[in-house]
């Protein structure tokens, strides 16, 4: 089969190898579609840690597929079932694990990152990933390339579950990629009274125009009194900042309304995470500061419901598709940051 191998930093490889061999409590997928995300594009920039010549790593976490082959003792899973799984799993015992918040154990695993993923034409199932319950069966009318990109859209539910994102929030969203887009097309979703978006680039605040004309684009020079004019100089409810930028989480306090809730989503540059904020505006404004990271499985389930039952399409953030022997130009491509998701996808199932 063929694969794309993590050698190093900038080495990646589009190579043949064998099927993956399953064991008893294990199961093989074939893969529909397979999403580069921008910790991807990392892992290939900067290398990762215990990837080497002799220990290459087949990237890929945001994952769909058909199951292949079954090991004996699976019992709720059979070939031929169209799956989407999440790629986070974790020891099973810890608090965190028992909260359900596998992907913050200690032990945290997930295909892609510690263990072979999904840019590959086959990717072997661990017994843990099929036990704790990442696989989602699909319907037969489920979108296999959508299916891939269920994981970030999973992260975003995180985020505004920690956040508390709800009915009539004005909600401004810092930074227009798909991550942000998505963000902004959740919010409406779960009943934002509005939705602004903010990005250095024009164009991408074109592009979440053409997506949902709904959506406020803001590209004035002075954030502050664009946000202000929009909210009757109140400010925002919720603000959401999913780009790197120091300045975009120090700006963001003074656009909040009382009790705002702001969501750092995005994580900063190694070594460039030092903020200078005005905590005096999180105390007269009793302001909420949270994070997250990844996404547990009851997310990824949640996500996954609520494409099924229609409402929301995510059909429209993948704007770039790449057959997998072509995964360098997709590199590429998703570097430029043009358009949204580069996807690459395995042919028709
Ligand atoms: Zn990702
Ligand atoms: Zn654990």
């Amino acid at each position: 089969m063929l694969a794309a191998k993590l050698f190093g930093p900038e080495d990646i490889r589009v190579l043949e190898c064998p099927i993956p061999e399953i064991g008893e409590d294990e199961l093989l997928l074939k893969t529909s579609a397979a999403a580069l995300c921008g910790s991807d594009l990392r892992m290939i920039a900067n290398g990762y840690e215990g990837v080497d010549a002799v220990h290459p790593l087949t990237l890929g976490h945001e994952v769909s597929g058909v199951i292949e082959k079954v090991g004996k003792n699976v019992t709720d899973y059979h070939p031929g079932m169209r799956i989407a799984i999440a790629p986070n799993y974790g020891c099973g015992v810890c608090d965190e694990c028992v909260r359900g918040d596998t992907h913050l154990c200690a032990d945290y695993q997930a295909f892609g990152i510690n263990m072979d993923g999904g840019f590959a034409e086959y990717m072997r199932v661990p017994s843990r990933l099929i036990t704790q319950g990442n696989l989602m069966v699909l319907s037969q009318d489920f979108p296999m390339e959508v299916a891939a990109i269920l994981e970030p859209f999973s992260c975003v539910l995180n985020g505004q579950e920690r956040a508390n994102v709800h009915l009539n929030d004005t909600v401004l969203v810092i930074g227009a990629g798909p991550i942000g887009v998505m963000h902004a097309m959740l919010a409406k979703a779960l009943g934002a009274s509005k939705v602004m978006i903010r990005d250095m680039s024009l164009e991408r605040m074109l592009n979440c125009k053409q997506i949902d004309p709904w959506f406020i684009t803001v590209p004035e020079e002075n954030l502050t009194q664009a946000v202000m004019r929009h909210t009757n100089g109140r400010g925002v409810d919720v603000c959401i900042t999913a780009c790197p930028s120091v300045q975009a989480q120090a700006d963001a306090l003074q656009l909040m309304a009382m009790c705002g809730r702001v969501l750092y989503f995005g994580g900063l540059p190694v070594g460039n995470d030092q903020v200078t904020l005005h905590t005096n505006l999180i105390h007269y404004r009793q302001l909420q500061i949270s994070g997250s990271t990844r996404t547990n499985t009851r997310q990824y389930r949640e996500v996954a419901k609520m494409l099924a039952a229609g409402r929301i399409d995510l059909a429209p953030i993948i704007t770039t598709r790449y057959p997998l022997f072509d995964f360098k130009k997709a590199v590429e491509n998703a570097r430029k940051g043009q358009g949204l998701k580069t996807v690459i996808e395995f042919g028709k199932d």
